[in-house]
């Protein structure tokens, strides 16, 4: 089966600049013919994400901050204005305060803590539900960015993990809930690659010195390699994946330390 995604649309939550998971997920939709929408948070992003969606043919670009429902709502409007219907939704959308990914993870205050878990975790199921409507028998693929220290205590990741955690979970149980409509919920667990909100984690160049020194492929992964793989699962050749976390982390996540 070869992979065209002519005729489909896209959602992509995340893009910050060309770091950004999501742009090397956006790059790999738009190449195989993917339609996209493109959502930014905040003013001071919007010029960035305006020039790389440039590169898309036919793309929209949208402000959404999932932490205000009313903006949620006005960019779905849009998209079923635009698109009418929607194929993949790519969830690409993190944050956690900057003191709360260092020292301990007891210090974790209860502010930081929703914070961390409405934007990183709840997000995803509040797209979800706005989705729905739109990608009902369309067989449609919703995939979001998870990372190992959801399932590992990695130094200083901290409330991050357990939001991944969370988030990991979410997964599961919108996949049980939309799988009877046919459409599919993963997760990518994508290893560190360095990125403006990696760039907040304490000691985030050794966590890529760790992997290189220690993974089987004996390197660090990139934002293409991520690409590939949500196009995969943006595609009928995973048709039969839900639920799942898939790993594009060089295989460090089956090593014992
Ligand atoms: P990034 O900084 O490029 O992307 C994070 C995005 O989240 C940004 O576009 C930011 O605007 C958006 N965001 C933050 N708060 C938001 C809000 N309230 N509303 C809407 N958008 C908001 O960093 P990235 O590393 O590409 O992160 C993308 C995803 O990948 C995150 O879920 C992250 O946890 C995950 N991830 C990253 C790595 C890594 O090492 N970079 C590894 C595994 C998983």
């Amino acid at each position: 089966m070869q992979i065209s995604l002519e005729g489909k649309t896209g959602l992509v939550l995340g893009v910050a600049n060309k770091r950004s998971l999501a742009w090397g997920c956006a790059r790999s939709l738009a190449r195989e013919g993917m339609r996209l929408c493109f959502t930014y948070m905040g003013e001071r992003m919007e010029k960035t994400v305006r020039e790389l969606a440039a590169d898309c043919p036919g793309s929209l670009v949208l402000p959404c901050d999932v932490t205000a429902p009313e903006t949620i709502d006005e960019a779905f409007a849009e998209v079923r204005h635009e698109f009418t219907s929607l194929d993949t939704v790519v969830h690409a959308v993190a944050f956690a305060r900057r003191e709360e990914l260092q020292g301990n993870f007891f210090d974790t205050t209860k502010e930081g803590y929703m914070i961390a878990h409405e934007v990183s975790a709840y997000s995803l199921t509040a797209v979800a539900r706005r989705a729905l409507p739109l990608m009902e028998g369309r067989e449609g693929s919703i995939i979001t960015l998870s990372y190992l220290g959801g399932e590992r205590v990695i130094p200083n990741y901290n409330v991050m993990g357990i939001a991944k955690a969370a988030l990991e979970a979410s997964v599961r149980y919108l996949a049980a809930d939309l799988g009877p409509l046919g459409i599919r919920v993963n997760a990518i667990s994508a290893g560190p690659i360095r990125t403006l909100s990696a760039a907040g984690v304490t000691g985030f160049s050794s966590m890529l010195d760790n992997i290189a020194e220690k993974a089987p492929l004996r390197r660090n992964v990139t934002a293409d390699e991520v690409g590939d793989t949500c196009l995969f699962l943006a595609s009928p050749l995973s048709r039969g994946i839900t639920g799942s976390t898939v790993y594009v982390d060089a295989g460090y996540h089956i090593m014992g330390s």
